[in-house]
């Protein structure tokens, strides 16, 4: 194997290949989770009038302590009813709009009402508990820039500042490929020397997870002829995503039959474990990524490389991955020539993120990982990060 890329240079290779995808013109139902295409602009001043924080009396806060008559009362949705002249009062739900004329808002609470008078026994601030219009965004303003994810409050957001539709970019289509004559499908007896196909599921849950639309190929057999099939189909895509066959073994077909097929191979190898004999590659815009069979080593090379390409493909101003830090709760010796990603559990303490490495480090061992919510980053180096050291990790979802 030729000199390993770090794991930072992998990445900036992969992303340097990206362009992002066009864009299209989607329902907001429809905009969870995508990443908006260009700037979105409010379509009106939010709040659109300048209307009461609580249930409550307007009124003009020079009038505070006082006694005050009852000229009105006024429900959300209504435009106001009429101009509050001193010494009076306009009874006024959360969320209608505040008479011209007042400049606050009394709280129930703070108020004796009877026979259409109210008493308010202590002094009102001018603006108390109005939401002048506009507080929160003016009209044509940047709700969202281009680039951000639409998550809950971004959905939030766009529709309370009237859009209905919004400009994202679109999707990528993703082609998922296993290799290897031992792979069966769940669900179905093993046979000697078989095991079940569990990357390809795997991918697929943690692709659509990052915005794909996933394609699985039925998993190949070590045989060129199948290789060259299912290789040719899945290189339609914008993204193919294999697992197996790239390290050096006999069987291994992968990147010589992409190579046949016409694809660039950009790098195969990042100084990183599990995960070594990654694979990346282009044919024309479509990203082509070798991912090492062993499970373990599929989900760290999918979360380190691809799911980023897939964010920044998106358009993403920050495709990731996006590391926390946490500190160690035991000591992790470095390795010396490559980064290591070690599955740990995360528990909140007083004293911030405790990880804890869980037990099966193997690259084999999925079950094991499936008990770990964090991957944590040991970098690499001669020596041993010691308990208690503050060390980066990715969440695992
Ligand atoms: P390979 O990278 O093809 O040499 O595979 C490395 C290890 O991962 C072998 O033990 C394979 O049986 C296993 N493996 C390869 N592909 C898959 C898959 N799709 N699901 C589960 N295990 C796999
Ligand atoms: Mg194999």
């Amino acid at each position: 194997m030729a000199a390993l890329y770090s794991i930072e240079e992998a990445l900036s290779a992969i992303l340097a290949r990206v362009e992002p995808l066009p864009s299209e013109r989607i329902s907001l139902a429809d905009a969870s989770g995508r990443i908006l295409a260009a700037d979105a602009p409010a379509t009106t001043d939010l709040p659109p009038f300048a209307s009461s924080a609580m249930d409550g009396f307007a009124i003009r806060a020079a009038d505070a302590p006082g006694s005050l008559t009852v000229v009105d009362r006024a429900a959300a949705g209504r435009p106001a009813g009429r101009v509050i002249a001193a010494g009076e009062a306009i009874e006024i739900a959360t969320g209608a709009v505040v008479p011209e004329g007042a400049d606050s808002v009394a709280p129930i609470e703070h108020v004796v009402e009877h026979d259409n008078t109210i008493d308010i026994g202590s002094s009102v601030a001018p603006g108390a508990n109005v939401r002048p219009q506009g507080s929160d965004v003016r009209a044509g303003e940047v709700v969202l820039a281009a680039g951000c994810r639409l998550g809950t409050a971004q959905i939030g957001a766009l529709a309370a500042a009237g859009l209905a539709y919004v400009l994202c970019t679109r999707r990528p289509n993703v082609s998922i490929l296993g290799t290897g004559t031992e792979l069966r499908k769940p669900g179905s007896k093993l046979g000697p020397g078989q095991i079940y196909e569990s990357n390809g599921p795997m991918l697929e849950t943690a692709l659509r997870r990052v915005g794909a639309v996933v394609t699985r190929l039925e998993a190949v057999a070590d045989d060129r002829d199948e290789h060259r099939g299912a290789l040719e189909r899945g290189l339609k895509a914008d993204v193919l995503v294999t697992s197996g066959g790239v390290s050096v073994g006999a069987h291994d077909l992968v990147r010589n039959v992409e190579r046949e097929l016409g694809v660039e191979e950009v790098f195969w190898g990042v100084a990183v474990r599990p995960g070594k004999p990654l694979a990346f590659g282009i044919r024309g815009t479509t990203l082509v990524f070798g991912l090492p069979g062993n499970p373990v080593s599929s989900l760290v090379g999918c979360a380190l490389f691809v799911a980023p390409a897939l964010a920044a493909l998106q358009g993403a101003t920050a495709p990731g991955p996006s590391y926390s830090v946490g500190m160690l709760a035991a000591p992790l010796r470095q390795s010396e020539n490559r980064d290591d990603f070690v599955r740990a559990t995360s528990t909140l303490t007083a004293d911030g993120i405790l990880l804890r490495p869980v037990s099966g480090q193997e690259s084999h061992m999925i079950v094991r990982a499936a008990g770990a919510d964090a991957l944590v980053h040991v970098p690499r180096g001669t020596g041993e990060l010691a308990g208690g050291s503050r060390v980066r990790y990715l969440r695992l979802d």
